[in-house]
């Protein structure tokens, strides 16, 4: 705990006296660190491929000049590590404007099956690069939730696009929703939608951190993947914001279950 203290003189009547006010800074305190880490992580995150593509221009501006073969090579991954910071930049963005929102209820109607189903179909491509099947169980029907659509639409992307980086080649990814269920913690009933895989899953001390912006469970497999390291925290933020939850249940060896749930109303 951090306290500023001010000794304050004061006259009443005749008699002197000394108020000591104690004010609390810790919070204070805290928000500054976490500025600070937050500006630390992103310089280190996009300096790394930054560094990366300056020392290939410079190869290829000196003594790989002449070299065809080398000019391909180099070019393919200054290409990919530009896309790393293309990416990082539009995440960070997108992590600033649900962040700075207020959380005020959203007057839209989103139809959450709707929305799995074109996210789906957008993610078809990625995951038949890594032979995984998408499979979607019990979102026939329409159900409405309120909500902001891009906003939803990015959550189920997210996820889904996790469950195929993480849940490994020539797996399955199951994403079923259940409607009307009951949180204890909701005054409404919810719509649920869990999305699980069949990959290593993840050690449970790392689980109440995953939802920090750039945290990852091995940094390198993730940088590996595309990853940026923000996905599951702007998961989190766009959640609060309707009034939703994130769960996350895995095992080691056992694959995850991500679980979102929103309310009805
Ligand atoms: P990233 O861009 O690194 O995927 P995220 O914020 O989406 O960032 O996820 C944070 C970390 O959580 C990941 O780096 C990974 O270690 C872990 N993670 C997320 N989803 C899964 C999953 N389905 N299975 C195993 N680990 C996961």
């Amino acid at each position: 705990l951090v306290y500023d203290v001010a000794l304050r003189p004061v006259i009443v009547e005749d008699f002197a006296c000394v108020t000591i006010a104690f004010e609390d800074k810790t919070e204070v305190q805290e928000a500054g660190q976490m500025r600070r880490d937050f500006v630390a992580n992103v310089s280190h995150e996009l300096r790394t491929p930054l560094t990366a593509v300056l020392g290939f221009i410079e190869t290829l501006l000196g003594p790989a000049a002449e070299d065809a073969n080398a000019r391909e090579r180099f070019l393919t991954i200054m290409d990919r590590e530009a896309k790393r910071m293309n990416r990082i930049v539009g995440d960070l963005l997108s992590l600033s404007r649900v962040e700075s929102e207020r959380r005020v209820r959203p007057t839209a109607e989103v139809d959450i099956p709707a929305v799995l189903r074109s996210v789906v179909l957008s993610l078809q491509p990625v995951a038949e690069k890594q032979n995984v099947k998408l499979i979607v169980e019990g979102a026939e029907t329409s159900e409405m939730v309120p909500g902001d659509h891009d906003q939803l639409t990015q959550v189920f992307t997210n996820l889904i696009e996790n469950a195929i980086k993480y849940g490994g080649r020539d797996k399955e990814v199951h994403i079923c929703m259940t409607s009307h269920t009951v949180e204890p913690t909701m005054r409404s009933s919810a719509i649920r939608v869990d999305i699980s895989d069949q990959g290593e899953g993840i050690a449970s001390q790392h689980i109440p951190r995953l939802t920090e912006r750039f945290y990852r469970v091995d940094s390198h497999r993730s940088r590996e993947m595309g990853g940026t390291g923000l996905g599951l925290a702007i998961v989190k933020h766009i959640l609060n914001r309707h009034r939703g939850r994130l769960r996350i249940e895995s095992h080691k060896g056992q694959g995850s279950c991500f679980s979102v749930i929103l309310p009805y109303e």
